[in-house]
């Protein structure tokens, strides 16, 4: 069973139908990237799985349970984190604090304050440091560490590099990798093509609000998830499924 099932998703801001027709699967321990152009629709989408944008139409399942229309503090007992576009830390808080306030849902779990200092090594020079005073790599290693905290089985990153130096944005990815191999399932939002097909091991590329590639990474090309991301061909690939 898919861990999330998202089934003809409609997310609207007024009359305007910024996710539309919006179906995938996400699999146990998978790693899916979502890309496409400014304007796409991928933030909305993950706002709309965590709760934070009502859904139109369509529904959402989590393990098997129906969270289409849940609150968002409910979806995040029941699993589902999201580390959202510009962090939202409390930037007077130090590092530690900010990580505990993760652990407030009170899911179990393996996460703990040690485990994202080992996981983030970067962050333990900062543990007592108000995040406000931090750079924007350490401020996403302490959102995305927040995030853990709940021990969550699906973790949706939008945009982890967004604002953040390339060098930077290699440290942030270079923790990342190790949270890859802990078997998260991990749902990721990032412009950066390359980076995308790096780490993902599934594919999903929007365009105008609806999905026009849906493909195991191992099984498209960057040509055709190039020609989906601009909508410059009719047939996005070898494994392209068209909304
Ligand atoms: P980006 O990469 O620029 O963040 P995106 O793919 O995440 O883009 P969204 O931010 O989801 O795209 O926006 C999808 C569409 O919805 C865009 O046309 C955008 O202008 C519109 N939109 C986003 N937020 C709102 C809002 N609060 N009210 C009205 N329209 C919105």
């Amino acid at each position: 069973m898919s861990i999330l099932r998202v089934t003809d998703l409609d997310v609207r801001y007024g009359q305007f139908r910024a996710v539309r027709d919006v179906s995938f699967n996400v699999e146990q321990g998978e790693i899916l990237a979502i890309v496409g152009a400014n304007g796409a629709g991928k933030t909305t989408l993950l706002r709309a799985l965590a709760g934070a944008n009502p859904v139109k139409a369509g529904t959402v399942h989590l393990s098997g349970t129906d969270i289409t229309h849940m609150p968002s503090h409910l979806r995040v007992a029941s699993g589902l984190a999201l580390v959202p576009e510009g962090r939202k830390l409390f930037l007077d808080m130090t590092v530690e604090e900010n990580l505990k306030l993760g652990r407030t849902v009170g899911r179990m779990g393996d996460w703990t304050v040690e485990r994202i200092f080992e996981t983030f090594p970067n962050l333990v020079k900062r543990r007592h440091a108000a995040t406000g005073t931090m750079s924007g790599g350490e401020q996403q290693a302490t959102a995305i560490g927040r995030a853990l905290m709940s021990n969550p089985d699906v973790l949706i990153l939008d945009e982890v590099s967004l604002g953040l130096s390339p060098l930077v944005v290699d440290q942030v990815y270079a923790s990342l990798e190790g949270l890859m191999t802990t078997g998260t399932t991990i749902i990721l939002v990032e412009q950066d093509l390359s980076r995308a097909m790096a780490v993902a091991d599934r594919v999903v590329c929007m365009l105008e609000g609806h999905v026009v590639l849906d493909s195991p990474m191992g099984a498209t090309t960057r040509e055709a998830i190039t020609a989906a991301y601009f909508g410059t061909e009719a047939q996005a690939g070898p494994q392209g499924e068209h909304a």
